[in-house]
C-alpha cells in the first residue's frame, strides 16, 4: 500500500532482513508476501513448470526498493528487479530532488489496446473499408459478446478503425479493434476478439483474413509523468550557481539525445532501466513494454529520439516530461501467479493498471535524470564502479569476508576501478 513516508533515511545501511521488515511494516505486507520475498529462488518447481514449457530450473535476480517517490501526492516505495548496480540508488536520489516541487504528477490514458486484423486479396480496398465501417457496431457487439469479467466491468471493444497499408505483398486493409482492457495488460483478451470476428470480417470485406494479433505499439494507452527540479535541489550542496550549471549540462546532454539516435538509444536504455525493472518485479510482460516504448520513440517524425522532454522554466528550474505507451496489468499474466510479483504489487499498493503505469513513467523520468546528471557532472563510472566493486571482487575469485574487504580497498584507491586492480588487491589481501 502507499506509505506515509517513503524517505527511509539510512535504509541502505540496514541488513536485507531489516529492510524487508521495515517495508513489510510500512506497507502492511502479509506474512505470505514477506515469505515470498524472503524465499530466494521463490518459484517452486510446480509453479515454474506451469508457467512455460521444458522447464529445467529457475534463476533469481535481486529485488531492491527505490525510495523517496512522491507521485500525485502519494508516497511510494517502488520495487525494482534488476541485476545492474546503481540503478535503484540513482532513482531514489533523483526522486528526493523533486520533493520541494511536489514530486511527480502523472496522467494516464484508459487501458485501450489495439488488436490488428490483416485483410488480403481485396479487389476494391475502399469498398471493403466502407463495408467494414458500416458494420462496425455489429463487429463491436460480436467482440463484446464474449463472457468476460473485463467486459462486465465496463471494458471491451469500444471502436474499430481502418487503415490501408502498401506493402511488398501489395495493398492490404488493416482493422484496429480498440479494446478497453481495464486492469489487464489485455493481450490474450484482444487476441481472442480478433480471432472471434475474423470469419465475419471475411464475409463483409470479401477478402482473406490473415493475421489476428494485438499491436504492442499501445498508442492509445499512454502514460505521462512530469516533475520540476530546482537548481538548489540538483546541486549536492544546495548552491544555486552550481545547480544552474548542472541544469545547463543536463540540457546539453538531452539535446544530444534528441538529435542523435546513437545517443538516444543509450539515453532511453537508462529510462527502461527503471521501467523494465519495475515491470519485471510486478510480473509484467517487459518485452511488450520495451517494444512499445522504443517504437513510440520513433513515432513523431520517424526518427528515433528521446522518450523524455526536458526544458528550463522561467525561474530556471529543470522541467521533465515523459510520455510512453505502457500496457501493464494488475490482473492476468504473471502479476497474479508469481508469488514475488504479487508481493511487489502489494508493496506498491496499486489499485489499478493506470496507477501502476503512472508510477513506472515517473520512475523512468527519475532514472533518466539520474543518468544525465551523472554524465553531465562527474561521469557515471565513479558511482557505478564503486557499487559494482563487490561483483568485480566475486568475479576475481573473492569469497566470504574477502568480498567486502576487496571492494572497500578498491574503492579507496585513486583512479579508475578495473578488473586488473581488483585481482591485484585480492592477491595482496591473500598474501597478508
Ligand atoms: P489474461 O489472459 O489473464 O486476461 C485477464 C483476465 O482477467 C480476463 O479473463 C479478464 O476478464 C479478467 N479480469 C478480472 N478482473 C479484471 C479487471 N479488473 N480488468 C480487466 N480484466 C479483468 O491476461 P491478459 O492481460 O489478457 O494477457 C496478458 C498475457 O498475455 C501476458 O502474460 C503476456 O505476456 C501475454 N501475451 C502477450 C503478447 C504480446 O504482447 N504480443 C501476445 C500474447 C500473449
Amino acid at each position: 500500500m502507499p506509505v506515509d513516508n517513503s524517505r527511509l533515511k539510512g535504509f541502505f545501511r540496514l541488513s536485507v532482513e531489516e529492510r524487508r521488515k521495515i517495508v513489510a511494516e510500512l506497507t502492511g505486507l502479509s506474512s505470505e508476501h514477506v515469505d515470498a520475498l524472503a524465499n530466494y529462488g521463490e518459484l517452486d518447481e510446480l509453479s515454474a513448470n506451469r508457467m512455460i514449457e521444458n522447464v529445467i530450473g529457475t534463476m533469481s535476480l535481486p529485488i531492491g526498493v527505490a525510495t523517496n517517490f512522491l507521485i500525485d501526492g502519494v508516497q511510494y516505495i517502488i520495487p525494482y528487479c534488476i541485476e545492474e548496480a546503481s540503478v535503484v540508488a540513482a532513482a531514489s536520489n533523483m526522486a528526493k530532488r523533486c520533493l520541494v516541487g511536489g514530486g511527480f504528477s502523472t496522467n494516464c490514458d484508459d487501458s485501450i489496446m489495439i488488436s490488428q486484423v490483416q485483410i488480403l486479396d481485396l479487389i476494391d480496398l475502399e469498398s471493403a473499408e466502407q463495408a467494414i465501417l458500416a458494420a462496425k457496431h455489429e463487429l463491436i457487439d460480436m467482440c463484446n459478446s464474449l463472457p468476460s469479467t473485463m467486459i462486465r466491468l465496463g471494458g471491451g471493444c469500444k471502436d474499430i478503425q481502418t487503415r490501408i497499408i502498401d506493402s511488398e505483398s501489395g495493398k492490404m486493409l488493416v482493422l484496429h479493434l480498440l479494446v478497453d482492457t481495464r486492469d489487464a495488460m489485455g493481450a490474450n483478451a484482444v487476441n481472442t476478439m480478433a480471432e472471434l470476428v475474423s470469419d465475419r470480417v471475411e464475409e463483409i470485406s470479401s477478402g482473406r483474413v490473415h493475421l489476428k494479433i494485438l499491436s504492442n505499439l499501445a498508442a492509445h494507452r499512454l502514460a505521462r509523468a512530469s516533475a520540476i527540479f530546482t537548481p538548489e535541489e540538483l546541486s549536492d550542496d544546495g548552491a544555486r550557481d552550481d545547480g544552474v550549471k548542472i541544469i545547463d549540462g543536463i540540457l546539453e546532454a538531452y539535446h544530444f539525445a534528441t538529435a542523435d539516435p546513437y545517443r538516444a538509444t543509450t539515453h532511453n536504455k537508462g529510462i527502461m532501466n527503471a521501467i523494465s525493472a519495475i515491470a519485471l518485479a510486478c510480473g509484467q510482460d517487459w518485452r511488450a513494454i520495451e517494444a512499445g516504448c522504443h517504437a513510440w520513440a520513433s513515432q513523431s517524425n520517424g526518427v528515433y529520439t528521446s522518450m523524455t522532454q526536458w526544458s528550463k522554466d522561467e525561474e530556471g528550474n529543470l522541467v521533465g516530461n515523459i510520455e510512453i505507451p505502457l500496457a501493464v496489468g494488475i490482473v492476468g499474466g504473471a502479476s497474479k501467479v508469481h508469488p514475488a510479483a504479487r508481493a511487489n504489487i502489494e508493496i506498491l499498493g496499486v489499485k489499478s493498471a493506470k496507477e501502476l503505469a503512472g508510477i513506472m513513467a515517473a520512475a523512468g523520468l527519475a532514472q533518466n535524470l539520474g543518468a544525465m546528471r551523472a554524465l553531465a557532472t562527474k561521469g557515471i563510472q565513479d558511482g557505478h564502479m564503486k557499487l559494482h566493486a563487490k561483483n568485480m571482487a566475486v568475479s576475481a575469485g573473492a569469497v566470504d569476508d574477502e568480498i567486502g574487504i576487496v571492494a572497500e580497498r578498491v574503492k579507496a584507491q585513486l583512479g579508475p576501478i578495473t578488473q586488473q586492480l581488483v585481482v591485484e588487491v585480492l592477491a595482496a589481501l591473500r598474501s597478508e
